[in-house]
């Protein structure tokens, strides 16, 4: 019979990689501790009409990527493809407005998009989130892309940038919006397929557009910058000098527009130049229109997303795969000596020491060569002798030394014994 396979555009994270992803976890749970936000943690699967008004029928999310199906019941349920609108939905469903104030929420997850899979982009993948909600203040938008500089910084990665721009309000965007189409409908047969489609259903996203002749005839496109009204621009210096305050440097990106429609005022991405074609690990920006989208009083919100999958593959690049030392490998033969084993392991596990107890039952000279490559600082061995006397031979792996020792003694002053396993790891 065959093996049955991970679905294409899915992948396992093996042992072996997993270290990498509980360092980002921990970093960023405590970075985002410190800076008072909150963890949410929302279902995997939402209403498909969540997706479609809250990000869009014209994106590319909504348009093609979503995971639509119909359950039991015949409703229509789809995979998450991001975390905003889920958090949103809670947010309004739970009233966690009427907390008053500044809400900042945290979430991290599986998302589902439908996508041609290569490196750095899966149909599952896992995003990293924040989103502070009841703030129109360019400090919110400022302390965001703090929080998402630190979380990397903290990391180790380097060569990253930050670029930003304001797609401005409503406002400025309708005036933009036209003169971009004025601008683009002459080159209309020399746009990429998509971009043509774009045109008149959602023309800023042309600006986004990954296709070269697309790009090319989009560099000369009028700015957006050029279409702020004055509150925008004055939202919009105020992020610039915020950002300049915090000594975090930035690049202007006038072409940057986020593919989701919510978004008003800042936008902005950090690129790495060490992943290839899919170079951005953060996006995010303003999207004060999208609570009221959803139901809920008028709310102003920023946020953003990082990709792990792409900020894991930059950690690997950098550095080895984390590794938690192991205290103890547990070798016994003969049916006291393991029973005896088995009640060791568990009380030093109980007393704080990592431990691994081999079970395999097989002869002392294999579960030696397993102890060697287990990477313990120290084995314990139990034969039929230490079983008899309640005892246990302590070897320390790095100098060979050995000493036998009541199994009652070892577990007397673990205080000591920690301090003895500390001095001997590499
Ligand atoms: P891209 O232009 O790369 O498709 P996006 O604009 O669709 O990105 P967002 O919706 O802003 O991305 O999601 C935020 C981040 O999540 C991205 O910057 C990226 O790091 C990550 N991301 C998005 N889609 C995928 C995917 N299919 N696989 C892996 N990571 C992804
Ligand atoms: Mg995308």
């Amino acid at each position: 019979m065959g093996t049955i396979q991970a679905l294409r555009g899915t992948r396992d994270i093996l042992p072996e990689e997993v270290g990498y992803w509980q360092r980002v976890e921990s970093a960023a749970r405590q970075i985002l501790g410190r800076g008072a936000y909150r963890e949410i943690r929302t279902p995997i699967f939402e209403p498909t009409e969540l997706f479609e008004r809250g990000i869009g029928e014209a994106t590319d999310v909504v348009g093609k990527e979503m995971y639509t199906f119909k359950d039991k019941g015949d409703r229509s349920i789809t995979l998450r493809p991001e975390g905003t609108a889920g958090a949103v939905r809670s947010y309004i469903e739970h009233s966690i407005y009427s907390q008053g104030g500044i809400q900042r929420l945290w979430y991290t997850g599986p998302m589902f998009r439908y996508e041609r899979p290569q490196a750095g982009r899966q149909r599952q993948f896992h995003q990293l989130g924040v989103e502070v909600l009841g703030s129109a203040d360019a400090r919110a938008d400022a302390e965001v892309i703090a929080i998402a500089a630190n979380i990397l910084q903290t990391l180790g990665l380097k060569n990253l940038r930050l670029n930003i721009n304001s797609v401005g309000d409503l406002e400025d965007r309708q005036r933009y919006r036209q003169a971009l189409v004025d601008y683009l409908t002459p080159y209309k047969d020399q746009l990429d397929p998509d971009s043509q489609e774009r045109l008149s259903r959602n023309p800023l996203r042309i600006l986004d557009s990954k296709d070269e002749r697309t790009q090319e005839i989009a560099k000369d496109a009028p700015s957006i910058l050029d279409y702020l009204g004055s509150n925008s621009q004055r939202h919009f210096e105020q992020v610039q000098q915020l950002l300049s305050d915090l000594g975090i440097d930035y690049e202007l990106n006038p072409r940057l527009v986020r593919g989701l429609d919510y978004y008003t005022h800042t936008a902005f991405e950090i690129q790495s130049d060490d992943l290839g074609a899919q170079a951005t690990v953060c996006g995010g920006g303003r999207y004060d229109g999208l609570v009221k989208e959803l139901g809920g009083p008028d709310t102003p919100a920023v946020g953003w997303a990082i990709g792990l999958e792409r900020l894991i593959l930059l950690l690997q690049q950098l550095q080895e795969q984390p590794q938690s030392a192991l205290d103890f490998y547990v070798v016994s033969k003969g049916d006291r000596a393991e029973a005896q084993a088995l009640v060791l392991a568990q009380k030093l596990r109980q007393a704080g020491f990592s431990v691994d107890l081999d079970l395999t039952g097989s002869g002392f000279k294999k579960q030696f060569t397993r102890a060697d490559k287990s990477g313990a600082v120290a084995c314990l061995i139990l034969g039929d002798e230490e079983a008899e006397n309640h005892t246990v031979k302590l070897k320390w792996m790095a100098s060979k030394e050995q000493n036998a020792i009541a199994q009652a003694e070892l577990l007397e002053n673990t205080d000591e014994l920690r301090r003895q396993l500390d001095s001997q790891k590499p």
